[in-house]
């Protein structure tokens, strides 16, 4: 292509994209693996995985042999008909959680809003509504998934919010008994915020909820979208979360909302719940046309079947282990520049010391943004969350060298801020 320019593509998007995005510099027009190329041919290596989506990394050949393949048998039938792929798919995800069923979508939000139903129709007979999330929280961008959220910055100009939702400090089990009322029905939490930062929830903490939802009837909900299939290095984040923990091999949540990595790129969305609310969203009471589309779904299954056939669990657990290790040496020698390293598996956060004096760029924009910057010019991809911290959401096959030619990058930035 010779309009294949930076300048040409950003001028498309300002002309005739709505501009809801602040967006970085930067245009790709392909990739392999753990690498991507911008338009002008710069290579990067890709520690962002398109925000937890491309869990195989980019142009993997099994996803586009399963495309392929399928695409040449049934694209889509619509959700009126059976077919092998969905039926094979949901059967795959119910063997890495638990007895229950699955509904298909096509994103985190729908698939967030399912669970908001599937709430509301557990307590409706009860005159009982209410879910209760955490503070920091990001659960997507639809109207009820805004409400969900707890951060104000996703609310402002949308108001009225829909109704029905309320905010605690995260792993606070107190503050979450105190908050219950008696039109609260269920509680829903990430495993791990990510929008919100990397903080994992506590073994206590999920533990304790379990109970208190118990105790109180409620549908204990979790949001696996970012930190799911086998981000961690476990299928979800509190079999992670929970390993050796006394008591922990019992837990189950009620629901489990996923996407992101389910899909690798093709976009994919689904909740699961627990079998003996398996039934409680009957013929009629949900739907969407895209659902668990043949095509989507046979992609999903070969995503699943490699991450199995290449153990890429273990990769997660090891590489990442790798990378916060790295991270934690890092802040060791520059504390005056990374205040704290967290997080599980290949969902890593590195959180900057406020007030950076020698982080260059705009100063009105957040030090994550501008720290994210300096990679990008690098050579390297990685995702702000919030104000002061780096995300690393790398593809779950990322290569033990690629991990240090990352780091090795992160190493440098950071040297040039210290001191
Ligand atoms: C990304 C994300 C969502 C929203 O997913 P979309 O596919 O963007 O709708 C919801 N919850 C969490 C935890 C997420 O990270």
């Amino acid at each position: 292509m010779v309009h294949n320019q930076f300048e040409t593509v950003r001028e498309l998007f300002t002309q005739n994209v709505v501009p809801t995005y602040g967006r970085f510099d930067l245009a790709f027009s392909q990739g392999s693996g753990s690498h991507i190329f911008d338009v002008a041919g710069k290579r990067y290596l890709d520690f962002g995985g398109g925000i937890a989506v491309n869990s195989l990394g980019h142009a993997h050949p099994a996803v586009t042999e399963a495309l392929i393949e399928q695409s040449k048998k049934l694209v889509h039938v619509s959700n009126l008909y059976y077919h092998e792929p969905q039926g094979r798919l949901a059967e795959a995800l119910v063997k890495l959680i638990a007895p229950g069923k699955v509904f298909f979508c096509n994103s985190g939000a729908e698939a967030n809003e399912g669970l908001y139903k599937f709430a509301r129709k557990f307590g409706h007979d009860e005159g009982r509504f209410e879910i209760l999330t955490a503070l920091n929280s990001f659960h997507g961008r639809t109207l009820a998934g805004i409400a969900a959220t707890g951060q104000d910055k996703v609310k402002k100009g949308f108001e009225p919010m829909t109704p029905g939702f309320r905010h605690v400090p995260y792993n606070d089990l107190a503050a979450m008994r105190a908050a219950i009322s008696p039109a609260t029905v269920a509680i829903l939490i990430e495993g791990v915020q990510g929008e919100g930062g990397v903080t994992p929830a506590s073994p206590e903490y999920l533990l304790g909820l379990r109970v208190l939802c118990d105790e109180k009837k409620l549908l204990l909900l979790m949001d696996g979208v970012q930190c799911g299939h086998f981000r961690t290095g476990r299928f979800q984040s509190y079999q992670r979360i929970l390993e050796g923990v006394p008591g922990g091999e019992k837990f189950l949540p009620d629901g489990i909302a996923m996407a992101k990595s389910l899909g690798g790129g093709f976009p994919m969305g689904a909740f699961w719940v627990r079998s003996p609310y398996a039934d409680l969203l009957g013929a009629g009471t949900h739907g969407t046309t895209y659902g668990g589309t043949p095509l989507g779904c046979a992609v999903a299954l070969k995503i699943l079947e490699v991450i199995q056939r290449e153990n890429l669990a273990d990769n997660a657990r090891q590489v990442g282990e790798f990378l916060k290790s790295g991270l934690q040496q890092l802040a060791q020698k520059h504390p005056g520049v990374i205040h704290n390293v967290r997080g599980l598996g290949l969902m890593l956060g590195m959180e900057l010391v406020p007030d950076l004096a020698k982080l260059p760029g705009d100063q009105t924009k957040p030090q994550s943004l501008r720290f994210v910057n300096q990679l990008h010019a690098a050579g390297l991809l990685t995702i702000p969350a919030g104000m002061q911290v780096i995300r690393l959401l790398p593809a779950l096959n990322l290569r033990p060298d690629e991990a240090a030619a990352g780091l090795k990058i992160i190493e440098f930035a950071v040297a040039k801020l210290a001191g």
